[in-house]
């Protein structure tokens, strides 16, 4: 059988059937969905059309799967740069413009050169431009504006802003779990 690893990927819901986590989507490949089947750590709850067989079995593959064991989320938000990115919803803070992960970067506030320090209320995303022009100044030093104070998100904060970039792929047995208003149709 020819089915690439990364076609067919499944949707992972907590025991409580909410995404683990939103952005980016918690799915895993198919193998890796099958294998936790077999192991019984978690339930089927959708599948797709697509079979697999073994010699001694044939199956769906499973396209919605929740995990048996409720995963608590931890009280306090990572503090790392892809959840800076997160909490700003991938906007440079200066220029108030989108950009794609891989283009932006973090700036300190208060620059470190200054005493400001790495935390989530001295650090924003900025967009590359920004960030040099910014420099080691202050932001009333320039023609720049904090388009909004940096404070410390809630997982449930990240979680919401999270549902608001939807993947690339999403299966039709997966909106049920995600959107409440999604569209239905394939
Ligand atoms: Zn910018």
């Amino acid at each position: 059988m020819s089915l690439s690893s990364n076609s067919c990927p499944a949707l992972v819901l907590n025991a409580d059937y909410q995404p683990l986590s939103y952005f980016p989507l918690s799915t895993w490949s198919w193998k890796d969905a099958l294998k936790a089947v077999f192991l019984e750590r978690v339930n089927v709850v959708s599948e797709y059309d697509q079979l697999v067989r073994s010699p001694s079995v044939e199956l769906k593959l499973p396209s919605v799967v929740s995990l048996k064991d409720y995963v608590p989320l931890p009280d306090n938000v990572a503090f790392t740069r892809f959840n800076v990115f997160l909490r700003d919803k991938f906007t440079c803070q200066y220029c108030v413009k989108s950009f794609k992960v891989e283009h932006l970067t973090f700036d300190h506030v208060i620059p470190r050169s200054l005493g400001g320090k790495t935390t989530w209320d001295n650090v924003v995303t900025s967009c590359r431009r920004c960030n040099t022009f910014k420099g080691n100044k202050l932001v009333n030093k320039t023609n720049l504006k904090l388009n909004k104070q940096p404070y410390i998100p809630n997982n449930y904060e990240l979680k919401e802003i999270g549902k608001l970039f939807p993947p690339n792929f999403l299966h039709k047995s997966w909106n049920d779990f995600l959107y409440w208003d999604s569209e239905l149709e394939p």
